[in-house]
């Protein structure tokens, strides 16, 4: 038996461990910030009649442009967006590394501020960008002196802003989004992955596209809108970054049955948005409940909670992963993550790690609803 690092794979990749939360069959999994409420039967029923009218087409290529996806995708997302703004691919993660193939690569660099998603060195890693860290204030804040001041001493080719932060939850003020963009001369990204989980007056990153034809907003479907399975984040951008994207897309990159499946689900927008507020009800509830236990709970404008004062995380993960409830140890000393689930899953979370409560004193919080 050989390894892949005896094989002539390029020297970045030799010894590297392949990317991916554990996927456990557990009753209660709550590890990947999933909307983990089911899609509505009859949101399910049009969809499935979309993707089998792709299917009797499917002898032909798809729509490259996917022109009927962008059009529902600009619909959504309003602020007088138009298809020539809209870039759409298998899932975010695809579309940020579309980015790194045209705006990255061989002496270019992406700046994001840590601790951040973890894909973003894995996506520079893999286009042979350098990957540059930056500190966050803190409690994982981020202000707008932090982030300029780190954009002049690095002058990178891609600043890359998680708003809200994963795993942090941290919610990012516009005026930072901005600060970054004056300072910087490349390209820079807004993360909104989780911007549906935000106040509904906060404004987006959206709102600044205009007149900035170097900022880049990146948004999915497979958070708020339930839609983790199909593969679709899209982008929304000045139409030049869309024709600097077509040149590294591979062909027909988005298939007809994704077409049909997303485009007939933002048709029903309202009803798949329906569990948003319920879920932000559930974090809500975390944040209080895992207070009063003694856990420290970070500020999170997203589905999930980062919380502090756990001794020992990896124990807490598998005395919870033993009674059935998944969460996230995502590296971070003392810390744990848990994406709010429905109001039943959410207590069989806050009822199994009662009794690891720092306040639990042999006797676990009594848990409320
Ligand atoms: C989950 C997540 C994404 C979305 O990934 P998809 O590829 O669209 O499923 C993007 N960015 C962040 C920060 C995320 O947490």
């Amino acid at each position: 038996m050989i390894s892949f690092s005896d094989l002539p794979i390029r020297e970045n990749l030799r010894g590297l461990s392949p990317y991916g939360a554990p996927q456990k069959n557990v009753p209660v999994a709550l590890n990947v910030n999933e909307n983990t409420h089911p899609l509505p039967e009859n949101v399910v029923a049009d969809i499935v009649e979309a993707v089998s009218g792709a299917v009797r087409g499917a002898n032909r290529y798809p729509d490259r442009e996917f022109t009927a996806l962008r059009d529902a995708l600009a619909g959504y997302l309003g602020h007088a967006l138009s298809r020539e703004n809209i870039w759409a691919a298998n899932g975010s993660n695809e579309v940020l590394q579309q980015i790194m193939q045209a705006f990255g690569g061989p002496g270019r660099s992406l700046l994001g501020f840590s601790p951040t998603y973890s894909m973003y060195p894995l996506l520079a890693s893999g286009t042979d960008t350098a990957w540059i860290s930056g500190a966050r204030d803190e409690d994982y804040e981020l202000s707008a002196d932090t982030v300029v001041a780190e954009i002049r001493r690095t002058t990178p080719s891609i600043v890359i802003l998680c708003s809200p932060n994963n795993p942090t939850g941290t919610p990012l003020g516009l005026d930072v989004v901005a600060a970054a963009y004056e300072a910087s001369d490349g390209i820079v990204i807004v993360d909104e992955a989780y911007a549906e989980f935000m106040p509904p007056d906060a404004p987006s990153a959206l709102t600044l596209l205009e007149g900035r034809e170097r900022l880049l907003v990146s948004r999915t479907m497979s958070k708020a809108f339930a839609f983790a399975g199909v593969r679709l984040g899209y982008l929304a951008a000045d139409p030049a970054v869309l024709d600097a994207l077509r040149l590294v897309r591979l062909p027909y990159h988005l298939s007809a049955l994704t077409q049909a499946a997303a485009t007939a689900a933002l048709a029903h927008s309202d009803e798949m948005l329906a569990m948003v507020g319920e879920i932000v009800a559930q974090r809500d509830r975390i944040v209080v409940e895992l207070e009063r236990m003694g856990f420290t709970p970070h500020r999170t404008g997203s589905n999930f909670v980062l919380f502090g004062g756990v001794d020992e995380p990896n124990a807490v993960f598998e005395t919870l992963l033993a009674s059935g409830v998944l969460i996230r140890d995502i590296g971070i000393p003392g810390h744990l993550r848990v994406t709010a689930g429905t109001e039943a899953e959410t207590t069989a979370f806050l009822e199994a790690i009662a009794p690891l409560a720092p306040d639990a004193r042999g006797g676990a919080v009594p848990v409320k609803s």
